[in-house]
């Protein structure tokens, strides 16, 4: 393992770096990735952005966009960039089967694998860790990770700023989940100052959804929810049908979750869409009840205990059928 005095070394020459993140990027795997990277090409190193796979359209505004690399569709060029590099950052995973394909490039790359995460049980890959499953984001990691561990804040201008608070602002749920905690507040705070302007970053995230998805919102509340009040629980299941007609793009179904958790009494919420090649799950839940737990018994997936995933290689209505078989067994949690 590197320390922090050798890593500061180390990144005080230009260096060819690359910066990944966790395949299907969200919010904070984007703002986490081009916050570092404004940041390192302040400082003159050769610095690629490369995601496992596309993202939503409305992660595109954040500076550096343009420099991105997606994998699918740029192999060559990109594991030529990865058997390069000095150093690695991996950024919002811990497990290098979260980045497809990418993963065996990485791990057989002789460059130092930096690991700066929040999620439970790293896999060991890495040669340098900055992790804490108490960070509400990714985002709030790379900010200390410049501003205390590397002793930089002031590099962190408006660029940077930009994409670590569309980061925390997305993994937080807008500010509302228990991890919000005052320094997270305190983190913000510093990022508006340094010039993020909140309210526009928030319409740019939030504020940008096609017709479309829209459209699928309202197939959703009103043909595909299910609330099971018997355990508190409340389950959206989008077919693949649903996806051909409202021509439903990457991002679209995100949020979408959230609206089943905001009814009166919730604690659990399921959404499941079923994809071409398998059925996706996103759990979300209230207080203590542990969504990551159902995620990486049943689902092959993991993630939070408050927002966590999995898959499942059954059909559509089997997988809605298992939900509903493993429910009674989270009932004592659910309806306490
Ligand atoms: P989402 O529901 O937005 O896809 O994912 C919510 C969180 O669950 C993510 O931040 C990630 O931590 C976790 N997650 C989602 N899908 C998977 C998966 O397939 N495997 C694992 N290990 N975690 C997942
Ligand atoms: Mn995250």
């Amino acid at each position: 393992m590197l320390d922090t005095a050798s890593l500061t070394e180390l990144l005080a020459q230009p260096q060819k770096i690359v910066i990944t993140t966790h395949h299907k990027p969200d919010g904070d795997a984007m703002g986490s990735s081009l916050g570092l990277y404004n940041y390192l090409i302040q400082q003159g190193h050769h610095v690629k952005v490369i995601t496992p796979t596309d993202y939503p359209e409305f992660l595109s505004w954040m500076p550096g966009n343009g420099e991105v690399i997606i994998y699918t569709g740029n192999v060559k060029e990109a594991n030529a960039l990865i058997a390069d590099a000095k150093i690695i950052f991996c950024l919002d995973f811990n497990a290098l089967g979260r980045i497809n394909q990418m993963g065996e490039q990485v791990r057989k790359s002789d460059a130092l694998k930096i690991m700066i995460d929040h999620h439970l049980e790293p896999e060991d890959f890495d040669d340098y860790r900055y992790w804490d499953i108490n960070a509400c984001a990714t985002a709030q990691l790379i900010y200390s990770f410049i501003a205390v561990e590397l002793n930089n804040k002031k590099l962190i201008n408006k660029d940077v700023a930009s994409c670590l608070y569309a980061g925390i602002m997305t993994d937080s749920a807008s500010f509302s989940l228990p991890n919000t905690t005052s320094s997270v507040h305190r983190i913000i705070a510093d990022l508006i100052d340094a010039g993020a302007v909140n309210y526009r970053i928030y319409d740019l995230v939030y504020n940008n959804s096609s017709e479309n998805r829209l459209r699928l919102l309202g197939t959703c509340l009103s043909d595909r929810l299910e609330v099971l009040y018997e355990y508190n629980t409340a389950i959206i299941a989008v077919t693949k049908h649903d996806l051909e007609k409202f021509e439903v793009n990457t991002g679209d179904t995100e949020g979408i979750v959230n609206y089943a958790l905001s009814i009166a009494g919730i604690k659990l919420a399921v959404f499941i869409v079923e994809r071409t090649d398998m059925v996706k799950l996103s759990l979300r839940s209230k207080g203590e009840f542990p969504a990551n737990d159902i995620c990486k018994k049943y689902f092959n997936g993991g993630g939070h205990r408050n927002a966590a995933g999995g898959i499942s290689s059954a059909s559509l209505e089997d997988t809605i059928n298992q939900i509903k078989l493993i429910l009674p067994e989270y009932k004592k949690l659910l309806i306490q």
